[in-house]
């Protein structure tokens, strides 16, 4: 399991030039982290870095102690896996969209995913199973359904790096519920973060980084950072 580190990063986009101001903060191997903080304040932001869709004005990413800049477009999406917040799925097959893009998307493998995503026994109700239509033009899931679809996508690559970018938060608080028991169970034995704005999601994350105005606010624990208040 790798470690990422944000060393001094500042960041600006074009139109919105102030964003994060020299942001530091480590993710130690195979922890578990989430990252707060109010809206607008940088997080997805964050996510986007981690993935090179744009870089740093200055400061540096690792990951295992390299900076991501110099590691290939290919390799760096191999690491990390994300559940984003609203997963669009194809209008295709349920095994289709956990398959999708994929070197091992034998049906042996996407089955495995699916488990570990929960959703065998969600798949096995279906008439077709795997092979059931949704979107357009099959059957309509739900929102957690398709968090679950989404997540299995995720698994199958197994990524060392799993960032979830508010992955509950369009969903109800009963199934917000389960979806984040799921997404712990997968968690545990890779390196994990956790965007979020609902604190009750991440209550056991090891450490929790409060971001405000693009810089490291405070962090600690769950515990700890209640204490603060
Ligand atoms: P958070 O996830 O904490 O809500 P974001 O990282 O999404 O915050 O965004 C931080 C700030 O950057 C916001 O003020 C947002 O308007 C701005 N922003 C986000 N994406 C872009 C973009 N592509 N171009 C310009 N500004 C952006
Ligand atoms: P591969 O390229 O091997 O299929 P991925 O699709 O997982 O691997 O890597 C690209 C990932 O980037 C996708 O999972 C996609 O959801 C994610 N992604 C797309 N747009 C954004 C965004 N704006 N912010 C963060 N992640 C994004």
């Amino acid at each position: 399991q790798p470690t990422v580190v944000f060393d001094n990063v500042v960041f600006g986009y074009e139109q919105d030039r102030d964003i994060l101001h020299g942001l530091s903060f480590e993710v130690p191997a195979g922890a578990q982290v989430a990252i707060v903080g109010p809206s607008g304040a940088g997080k997805s932001t964050i996510g986007r870095l981690l993935f090179r869709f744009y870089d740093p004005q200055s400061g540096r990413i690792l990951i295992d102690g390299q900076d991501i800049a110099s590691v290939t477009q290919e390799s760096l999406r191999a690491a990390i896996g994300i559940v984003p917040q609203d997963s669009v799925l194809f209008n295709d097959t349920i095994g289709y969209n956990i398959g999708y893009g994929r070197e091992d998307a034998s049906a042996e493998a996407i089955a495995r995913a699916a488990a570990d995503a929960a959703i065998l026994p969600f798949i096995r109700s279906l008439p077709e199973g795997f092979d059931t239509e949704v979107g357009e033009r099959g059957l309509k899931l739900s929102g957690g359904e398709k968090q679950r679809v989404a997540i299995a996508r995720t698994l199958l690559k197994d990524p060392p790096i799993l960032l979830l970018d508010e992955a509950t938060s369009a969903l109800d608080t009963r199934t917000e519920q389960e979806i984040t028991g799921t997404l712990r169970r997968v968690s545990r034995n890779r390196t994990s973060i956790a965007i979020a704005h609902r604190l009750s999601t991440i209550a056991d994350a090891d450490t929790i980084f409060v971001l405000d105005k693009g810089r490291l606010a405070e962090s600690g624990s769950h515990q700890q950072l209640l204490r603060h208040d």
